[in-house]
């Protein structure tokens, strides 16, 4: 047992997501991002005196969503509270956010690993605020510039109850949130452009304390490979600051993704230090039970709705119905394949896209958004298996071929002459020339080695360059070795 094996990890994550709305939360400026630096903005978004701000009720359409994704309960009266802090990037000197009352409370995600029961990832609340400006300092000598483009851009902040254990759990977490998000349509998820924001707090505790370790939250992580070396870098921080003797402190720390480590940024602000009060230039908000209704009757079927309908409907287990639904371009791959497949086995298309083309796909590191073999050629593909027209290592075959070429799995089979001989005559002929070229081994075969059999089918599959049907030949072979 190591040192670290003695501390268990505990990590908490705030994510914001910028809401996809084509305006933005307080004003009517686009929200659109990589315009020209102060192009998209207003006297609202500059916080001009006397300006005041009007909620775009879209944005409370899309956090219903995601809080109804979520399994969370939704509030019936919002309020928004103005949280006050000094950055060069935020006019008014304070932001408007949700405190107390956030709109999405109580809900939950369910993450799968390899080798693992399902486990539930709580979200303590998920709550409306409005995005702030950007500094910008690259390329800038002696001073620093302010582009307000983002500022009014909606975001949805959800948190997690520190129910995470570990980097794996944490990538697979967020990997799922981010599908989620995607396929509900309420935010692209573009970690890279800040669409997709993720502060990580992380703690350790020797097993069995019933209490938390002191966290740091992490931030400036812009891809979930960071995230997760972050957490790595950070857990043996902190092991290593315990076993000295000495104390973690409450800090706010930044990601150096060039240094591969966590450095201070700021000491840890609490609630009291923004001040928090009701935002006085917005009315209260009550959403009506109507209103969630109306928005759950648009929304598309969820990535756990589909999980176990894959499993009722087509029989398949925890593993494939979770790759298969991980998100929704390969779960419409899968469904696409199989609609052309059938009467095909649906296992049988599961494990086609599963294990050939996930497999090739991963090798080339390539998404299945960018599969060179289209679903419905795929699909044609198992169907010919399972009509016989060609058999099971014919296929991956033709699958090399259709991914180097794409097209019709059909014709490649005719052009290629590999459509499956299951003509009696004809493979009855390659059988008997095959026998009389191993007259000892037939001898030994009936003298009870009957192992052999393996041996005289791998010689008439050879001699008909794989296309003989492998039940008709074993089915001759036995009947004139017996
Ligand atoms: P703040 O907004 O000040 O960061 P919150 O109470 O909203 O504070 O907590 C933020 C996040 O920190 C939550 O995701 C929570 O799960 C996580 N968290 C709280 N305590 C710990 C801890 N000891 N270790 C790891 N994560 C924690
Ligand atoms: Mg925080
Ligand atoms: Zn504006």
């Amino acid at each position: 047992m190591t040192i670290q094996d003695r501390y268990e990890t505990v990590i908490g994550l705030e994510i914001h997501t910028q809401l996809a709305t084509r305006s933005k939360i307080f004003c009517g400026c686009p929200n659109r991002f990589g315009a020209p630096p102060n192009t998209q903005i207003c006297p609202v978004c500059a916080a001009f005196p006397g300006v005041l701000p009007v909620l775009n009720t879209a944005v409370l359409d899309l956090a219903i969503m995601t809080g109804l994704a979520l399994n969370g309960t939704i509030r019936t009266r919002n309020e928004f509270a103005r949280k006050n802090y000094f950055y060069p990037d935020l006019p008014a000197g304070y932001q408007i956010s949700q405190f107390e009352l956030p709109i999405v409370e109580h809900g939950a995600l369910m993450i799968e690993l390899e080798d693992a029961p399902r486990k539930r990832i709580g979200i303590t609340r998920a709550h409306m605020e409005v995005d702030a400006g950007k500094s910008l300092h690259e390329g800038i000598v002696g001073a620093s510039w302010v582009d307000l483009n983002r500022t009014g851009t909606p975001l949805l902040e959800i948190v997690t109850e520190p129910d995470l254990r570990s980097a794996a759990e944490t990538g697979m977490f967020l990997k799922k949130l981010r599908a989620l998000v995607r396929h509900l349509g309420v935010c692209d998820g573009n970690m890279e452009e800040g669409s997709f924001r993720c502060d990580a707090n992380v703690s350790v505790r020797r097993f069995g304390d019933p209490k938390l370790g002191t966290r740091a939250e992490i931030k400036n992580l812009n891809s979930i490979r960071n995230v997760m070396r972050a957490i790595d870098y950070e857990v043996e921080r902190q092991i290593d600051l315990i076993e000295a003797g000495e104390k973690v402190v409450q800090e706010t720390r930044l990601w150096d993704a060039n240094q591969n480590h966590t450095r201070t940024m700021r000491g840890k602000e609490e609630a009291h230090d923004y001040r928090y009060f009701p935002e006085p230039d917005l009315p209260v908000v009550v959403i009506t039970p109507e209103r969630i209704a109306a928005v759950r009757a648009t929304m598309p079927e969820l990535p756990d709705e589909k999980f176990a309908r894959f499993q009722a409907e087509f029989g398949l287990n925890d593993y494939d119905a979770g790759v298969l639904t991980a998100d929704r371009e390969m779960a419409d791959y899968f469904e696409a394949a199989l609609a052309v497949a059938r009467p095909a086995d649906p296992k049988t298309v599961a494990n086609w896209v599963t294990v050939e083309l996930l497999g090739r796909l991963n090798r080339e590191g390539m998404e299945i958004g960018q599969s060179p073999v289209l679903a419905e050629a795929l699909g044609k593909l198992v169907h010919m298996i399972h009509a016989g027209v060609i058999h099971g290592k014919i296929a991956k075959t033709v699958f090399a071929h259709l991914w180097e070429q794409g097209g019709d799995p059909q014709k490649i089979v005719e052009e290629r002459g590999l459509v499956q001989v299951s003509d009696q005559g004809a493979i009855e002929a390659e059988v008997d020339r095959v026998l009389a070229a191993h007259g000892e081994k037939i001898a030994q075969y009936r003298a009870g080695k009957t192992q052999l059999l393996g041996f005289f089918v791998g010689e008439v599959m050879k001699a008909t360059r794989g296309k003989a049907n492998p039940g008709v030949v074993n089915g001759l072979l036995k009947d004139k070795l017996a």
